[in-house]
């Protein structure tokens, strides 16, 4: 395999959008460097202002993080949402435009396509710590709210990255927990 390495600043003009989209295709078509994960990780590091070690990131806000032996989800803001394999949604403020109203806010006249509010409603995720909006989804009336990514950490450090976490954790998603506190 050719060997392929990319210079950090150039990594990071490629996540935050700055290169031409012939140089992107170049990059993300190519063999990938050995550290690139590594190099990605290091510069969303830079980019926090707290400690813990980021494992991987979850959208551009949150992010998967070491905290002793906890695995966490952390907001750039420093809130913390709790174990990973709880879907954080059930722990964020959330918002619902189930409205005329509500729903022309953010589609207002001459929007012809929006969505049926006989069909579905809006929900949008806030942080309690900083107010970002973190994620909307788009569903029908009582559908449960969507987990987006529960990564299998274990097997991706120990067997794709070759280098083991220092504890394994059960992978299960852990949701219902945060459900069955809130009946007690
Ligand atoms: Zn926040």
């Amino acid at each position: 395999m050719p060997e392929v390495s990319y210079d950090k600043a150039v990594i990071k003009d490629l996540i935050e959008a700055r290169l031409s989209w012939e140089e992107v295709k170049r990059i993300i078509s190519g063999y990938k460097d050995e550290d690139r994960f590594d190099k990605y990780l290091e510069l969303l590091q830079e980019k926090v202002p707290w400690q813990e070690k980021i494992l991987l990131p979850l959208t551009d806000e949150l992010y998967i993080v070491e905290k002793g032996e906890e695995r966490l989800v952390k907001c750039s803001c420093g809130h913390e949402f709790g174990d990973y394999r709880e879907n954080w949604k059930l722990k964020a403020l959330i918002h619902v435009r189930d409205s005329k109203e509500e729903i022309e806010e953010i589609y207002p006249a001459p929007y012809s396509s929006k969505p049926d509010l006989d069909l579905c409603e809006i929900r949008e995720y806030y942080c309690p710590g900083c107010g970002h909006q973190l994620e909307v989804e788009a569903v029908p009336f009582g559908y449960p709210i969507i987990f987006d990514f529960l990564p299998d950490l274990d097997t991706f450090y120990g067997e794709w990255l070759g280098r083991p976490l220092k504890t394994r954790q059960e992978f299960a998603d852990l949701s219902h927990q945060v459900i069955k506190k809130w009946q007690s």
